[in-house]
């Protein structure tokens, strides 16, 4: 087993490296918005960069070329999710949706002209998706959905209702899983579809989070009207589609450098911080903690590595993204709330007050922390998936 990257990844990590310290822009610093905390500005300001990096080939430097890709390795696409999370880039969430969730399934499922129209705006950085999965009842037992996709002539007629749609108000397509035949067993009757936000009879309503932002949305369809080009794979085979989209959704790669950025900054702040007249990097319990985290997130970025090489053989991470979802979510809630407790009271200040450290960041993410068990199947459901597909258990 040889953990260390060829000297030509290295060399790529550092024109990564170089390139981000040049092209991220400074009004991007100044805001610093976190996970689910973008305003119409800093969304713009994604955008841009967004389709800086799709000029570049690196938005999705793993897709064939033929539709926009670079073909790099998976382990340089792990390099660059790791310097973008590091570098705190300027990428809203719904790029990872749209380049890593909805791209690859579309190319696994897709017709050609999906893969020429979606696949190649997407490596372009043109194009954002938001998911239209949760219903009001339907959440965790998913294949309940009831929104409903009805064949007419040349078209399906969409009726129902989505809700915690992220960016629906500013995505471009929902990737849509409705029902279109109520009379099979419900895990059989469902597809997936491609629509375009701007059809006729899609009603948008915002949804506050608990950051105090619009980032989900109930999304309404009252005979919304698509082409019947726009069904993805096989009609009735959505569920199978469905699994293997949330499996891409839970093998996020970047995610441990980003917590390795926030223990950094808990570790400057421990060595630069004195209380009652001694340096909190002093103090055993700080120390024991940070060690802690250290070794978590290490372990996170590890399985991360797992997932990045399981693409690279071709083959397609199921319990093993579940196992790295549920575990990188636990280091990411646990590095949340020990920076609580290392910062004390004055990890409770927001960002207009003068006292607040690390602008706020740490309380913020400790608010932001709660969702990321719970998005793309809680951590009941990402255990129960390892019990049944890691462990061989029976279903009940
Ligand atoms: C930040 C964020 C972004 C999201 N973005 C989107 C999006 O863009 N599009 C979209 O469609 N959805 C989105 N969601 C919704 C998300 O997929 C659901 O919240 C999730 O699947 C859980 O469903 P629910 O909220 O209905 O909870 P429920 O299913 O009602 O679950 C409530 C609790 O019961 C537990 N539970 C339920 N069933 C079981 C079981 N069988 N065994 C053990 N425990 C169980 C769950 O673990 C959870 O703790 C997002 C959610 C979050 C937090």
């Amino acid at each position: 087993m040889d953990f260390k990257f060829t000297e030509d990844e290295e060399v790529f990590r550092r024109e990564v490296r170089q390139w981000l310290e040049q092209e991220i822009p400074q009004r991007w610093i100044e805001l610093d918005p976190g996970i689910w905390e973008e305003t119409e500005e800093s969304w713009g300001l994604a955008r841009e960069f967004q389709r800086k990096l799709g000029q570049k080939g690196w938005l999705a430097p793993s897709y064939p070329k033929e539709y926009g890709g670079l073909e790099l390795s998976h382990m340089k696409r792990l390099i660059l999710a790791e310097e973008l999370a590091y570098s705190r880039a300027p990428l809203s969430i719904e790029v990872e949706v749209t380049v890593n969730w909805v791209g690859p399934s579309i190319m696994l499922f897709g017709t050609e002209n999906q893969k020429k129209d979606c696949v190649t705006g997407i490596a372009k950085g043109d194009t954002i998706f938001c998911l239209g999965y949760s219903e009001p009842n339907a959440g965790s037992d998913l294949a309940s959905l009831q929104t409903r996709a009805v064949e007419v002539g040349d078209e399906y007629v969409i009726n129902g209702q989505k809700t915690w749609c992220s960016y629906g108000h500013l995505a471009d397509y929902c990737w849509l899983a409705a029902r279109t035949d109520p009379d099979a067993p419900k895990h059989k009757g469902i597809s997936i579809f491609i629509v375009d936000m701007k059809t006729p009879g899609i009603t948008i309503r915002p949804l506050i989070n608990i950051l105090d932002c619009h980032s989900f949305n109930e999304v309404f369809f009252d005979d919304v009207r698509i082409p019947k080009e726009s069904l993805v794979g096989q009609k009735n085979n959505g569920w199978y589609q469905l699994m293997m989209a949330l499996d891409f959704e839970r093998s996020s790669i970047g995610y441990a450098a980003a917590n390795q950025r926030v223990i950094e900054g808990l570790v400057k702040y421990a060595k630069e911080t004195t209380r009652n007249g001694e340096p909190l990097a002093n103090n055993p319990l700080i120390r024991n903690e940070l060690a802690q985290l250290a070794v978590e997130n290490e372990v996170a970025r590890m399985m991360a590595y797992r997932i990045a090489w399981m693409f690279s053989k071709g083959l397609h991470p199921s319990h093993e993204a579940s196992m790295s979802m549920v575990f990188l979510s636990e280091v990411n809630r646990h590095t949340a709330n020990a920076g609580m407790q290392i910062l004390g009271h004055y990890g409770e200040l927001d960002r207009d007050s003068k006292w607040a450290v690390m602008k706020a960041g740490i309380m913020r993410m400790c608010l932001s922390s709660l969702s990321i068990g719970v998005g793309g199947g809680s951590n009941e459901i990402q255990r129960s998936i390892i019990a049944i597909r890691g462990l061989g258990l029976p279903r009940k």
